[in-house]
């Protein structure tokens, strides 16, 4: 049993601890947020793979108390024709169907599960400097406490501290040619009723909405361009960023334009980020997972599902493997090129470069899962060294 400190309460860092604990090891859990933040952020979609690695930590039932599950996915072109309606991965098994949910509630529904399964979580504790030796690695934090421990994950997002301290100094995410504006409106303005996503081909702006069964119309639209000059939630006034981005929407027959213009006060936006490729992951007793090591742009909708994935793999892989630095290699041998593939993908959409194709399906071997992925994925099934497919 290791004794591991896992850095940012958030999707990745809350998943690692339901892993590692599961796994046996002594795991405690430092966030930099004063509390659960549940207000914070945009809504996201947890798709089938994402939905797996949950099962596998034992968290579906938690996360099934929030947001409302997908099954199916319509695509409309310009003029609102429909193009192409289609079950989504997983609609036949309720453990597995596509969910959307406030990335806020999603984070306090693991954040809750976390300290249920007694992990300790502290809140208000943010990392400022890592000592790595070699007796343990000590995190320093600004309240001037500190935490000693085998091993630490450095699960603290896009601009990791862990990742600047001690993997990657030097590293900084990149625009990926897109601001996402998203919003919440009351009431089912397009009449679609809910249970499915709508994806819009507009000709300024992919838009996409899902209906909540309480009648809230959830919607984003990813626009082309320059990046935000203030760099996100900050910029403008929620009516601001609605009237910057319903011209685009307007010259489209679509219902996106009627459903932003709908939206009273809850518009934000941020811009489409990524890391990139090929990045180090770890050195010495340290690791990074989630957006900390591989953010990639909002477009394939798999950020919060790949670190997920990422808990898994890495309790698996700690399981597995007796010493830790060999148990890091293993975790990247199986996870980069996987999550690489999505920035790759996901970030060529960003740019309109690449054209999902018409299921939807963006990310490759994210919603119609191969066997290797639910392997890697099923706690049972020990993780092997991968083979070398050209060998
Ligand atoms: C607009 C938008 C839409 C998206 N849509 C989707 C989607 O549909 N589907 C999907 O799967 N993903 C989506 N994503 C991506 C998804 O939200 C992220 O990939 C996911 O939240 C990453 O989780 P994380 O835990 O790695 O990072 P974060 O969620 O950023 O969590 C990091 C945590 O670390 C804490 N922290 C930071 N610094 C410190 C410090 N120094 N000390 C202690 N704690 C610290 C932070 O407070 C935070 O709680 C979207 C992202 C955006 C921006």
């Amino acid at each position: 049993m290791a004794r591991i400190l896992v850095i940012g309460g958030g999707i990745a860092g809350t998943a690692v601890a339901l892993g590692l604990h599961k796994g046996g090891h002594d795991v405690a859990v430092f966030e930099a947020h004063p509390d659960t933040a549940e207000d914070l952020g945009a809504f996201l979609t947890l798709a089938t793979n994402g939905m797996r690695a949950l099962a596998q930590l034992d968290a579906t039932d938690t996360v099934a108390a929030v947001g409302f599950p997908l099954i199916s996915l319509r695509l409309l072109d310009s003029q609102g024709a429909e193009v192409t309606r289609a079950p989504l991965a997983g609609a036949g098994d309720p453990a597995l169907r596509y969910r959307c949910l406030r990335r806020g509630e999603l984070n306090a529904a693991l954040q809750a599960e976390t300290v249920r399964r007694g992990v300790p979580l502290r809140h208000g504790t943010r990392l400022v400097s890592v000592a790595d030796g070699p007796d343990g690695v000590t995190a320093h934090f600004s309240d001037g406490t500190t935490a000693t421990g085998d091993l630490l994950i450095g699960a603290d997002g896009l601009n990791s501290t862990v990742r600047r301290l001690t993997v990657a100094p030097t590293t900084q995410p990149r625009y990926a040619g897109q601001r996402v504006y998203y919003g919440y409106t009351d009431g089912d303005v397009a009449a679609e009723g809910t249970g499915a996503i709508t994806m819009v081909r507009g000709t300024e702006a992919a838009f996409g909405y899902a209906v909540s069964p309480a009648g809230e119309t959830y919607w984003f639209a990813r626009v082309l361009g320059d990046p935000l000059p203030a760099g996100g939630p900050d910029h403008g006034t929620a009516a601001e960023r609605r009237d910057e981005l319903l011209p685009l929407l307007r010259k489209d027959a679509a219902p996106a334009a009627d459903i932003v213009a709908a939206c009273a006060d809850r518009v934000m936006v941020t811009n489409a980020t990524e890391m990139p490729l090929g990045i180090p992951w770890h050195t010495g007793r340290v690791l990074l997972v989630g957006d900390a090591a591989h953010a990639a742009s909002p477009a394939t909708g798999q950020g919060a599902s790949m670190a997920l994935e990422d808990a898994v793999v890495l309790a698996k892989a700690l399981r597995d493997t007796p010493d830790p630095r060999s148990a890091f290699a293993r975790y990247e041998q199986h996870r980069r090129p996987r999550v690489e593939l999505n920035i790759t993908v996901s970030g060529a959409i960003s740019r309109g470069t690449h054209t999902p194709s018409r299921t939807g399906s963006t990310a490759p071997g994210a919603s119609r899962e191969d066997d290797t992925l639910i392997r890697q994925l099923d706690w049972e099934t020990p993780l092997v060294e991968e083979r070398d497919p050209e060998a």
